[in-house]
């Protein structure tokens, strides 16, 4: 089944009970068992609920997986995945990476004796240099947040499992129908579903998606022992969500590529960073790995200050000032102040986070409005 076939119908059987072609939302803590260990496959609802398993197994499909697990936040399925993982596991990781990603495991796993080092994964080289006898997980973002720098995913798998370690991909900014990184070798898949799986601005949700039967239990184990469970209103809604995903992200990826070119040639702007455009360091690779570019795209201006981002970002007016990405609508952010403000200036101006960086979640508006918005708020900077 082809991609946009999927989107619609992967995971999602007719209700059983009643034909109901959507997967109702099954609100209930608890099922009636007929006698004592007697039951449908469901006892209680931390542990199973059939609108979450509707979406496990959608998700599953979409990412060519064996199975799909799903928490209440994009974070708890990292977390998860990094509790498969004992005291004394190194972690190598790319150095661009989602800043909540990097606070967790600088500020609560490194507490629980894991060890992370963070490289630039542009120079693959570095990755080896970063193994250690103990190093059992690589972990990578591609596209990459916010510089949407694009890693070789099949390399990557190939350097980690000659280590003796697993690949984990945060495949959130490429959505499953731009990118399936279990395909190219990846061990793992996490996805905050908050952005394009949602697609909505309105849930807040993560899974992660493997192959390995015995990762997969493991997830599980975690998901149900450590109870960070998504409610089965925001499953109905990033189920609800993923049926428009093709649609989404071939909207998402034409307008980025109209904004790119835009930003490109003004005169405003110094650098734009989107895999789509033929200079991109990544562009190869991304062709490569992904469906098309996606919808993320950050560049940093000439004047490449606090003040000029601060008044950028503040005189957009189709363009919302907010922290996210993956919604219908486009969003306007300053990673140095919002998204990424918990990583250290110093780290951060060195990985190029500077302060006249600015990050856009292209929504599927008409773009025309989008350039005009864009057109007026750079005016004098
Ligand atoms: C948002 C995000 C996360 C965290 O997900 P939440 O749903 O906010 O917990 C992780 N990785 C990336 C790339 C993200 O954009």
């Amino acid at each position: 089944m082809k991609k946009a076939t999927q989107v619609v119908h992967a995971g999602v059987e007719p209700d059983p009970l009643t034909g109901a072609v959507m997967t109702p939302v099954y609100q209930t803590s608890t099922y009636a068992q007929e006698a004592p260990g007697k039951h449908k496959g469901y006892e209680y609802a931390r542990t199973q609920n059939p609108t979450r398993t509707a979406l496990q197994h959608c998700l599953a499909a979409l990412e060519n997986g064996h199975e799909a697990v799903c928490f209440s936040s994009g974070m708890a399925a990292v977390d998860a995945v990094l509790k498969c993982f004992n005291p004394g596991d190194h972690v190598v990781c790319s150095n661009d990476l989602y800043g909540g990603t990097y606070r967790l495991f600088t500020k609560t796993f490194e507490r629980y004796g894991l060890q992370f080092t963070f490289h630039d994964f542009s120079h693959p080289e570095k990755i080896v240099e970063g193994f250690r006898p103990q190093t059992r997980l690589v972990w990578v973002e591609t596209p990459s947040n916010p510089l949407l720098k694009i890693l070789d995913i099949a390399e990557i798998a190939r350097m980690a499992h000659a280590a003796g370690a697993r690949l984990c991909v945060d495949n959130t900014f490429a959505s499953p129908y731009l990118q399936n990184p279990l395909d190219l070798g990846a061990d793992i898949v996490v996805h905050s579903a908050t952005k394009y799986l949602g697609g909505h601005s309105d849930v807040v949700h993560g899974a992660a998606v493997v192959r390995d039967p015995l990762l997969g239990e493991a997830l599980r184990f975690n998901q149900n022992s450590t109870g960070a469970v998504p409610g089965p209103w925001d499953c109905f809604l990033v189920l609800r969500g993923i049926k428009t995903l093709a649609l989404r992200m071939e909207k998402h990826s034409k307008n980025a590529r109209i904004i790119a070119d835009f930003l490109n040639q003004h005169p405003a702007v110094a650098q734009v960073h989107y895999p789509g455009l033929a200079q991109h360091p990544g562009h190869h690779v991304a062709a490569r790995q992904m469906r098309d570019f996606g919808g993320m795209i950050s560049f940093r201006l000439k004047k490449d200050t606090l003040e000029s981002a601060i008044h950028v970002t503040s005189a957009t007016r189709i363009f919302v000032l907010a922290e996210s990405l993956g919604g219908v609508e486009s969003l306007i952010g300053h990673p140095a102040t919002m998204t990424h403000a918990s990583i250290p200036r110093d780290e951060r101006m060195k990985n190029g986070i500077t302060d006249g960086l600015i990050r856009l979640s292209v929504g599927i508006e008409d773009p025309e409005d989008l350039i005009a918005d864009l057109e007026q708020a750079l005016r004098g900077v």
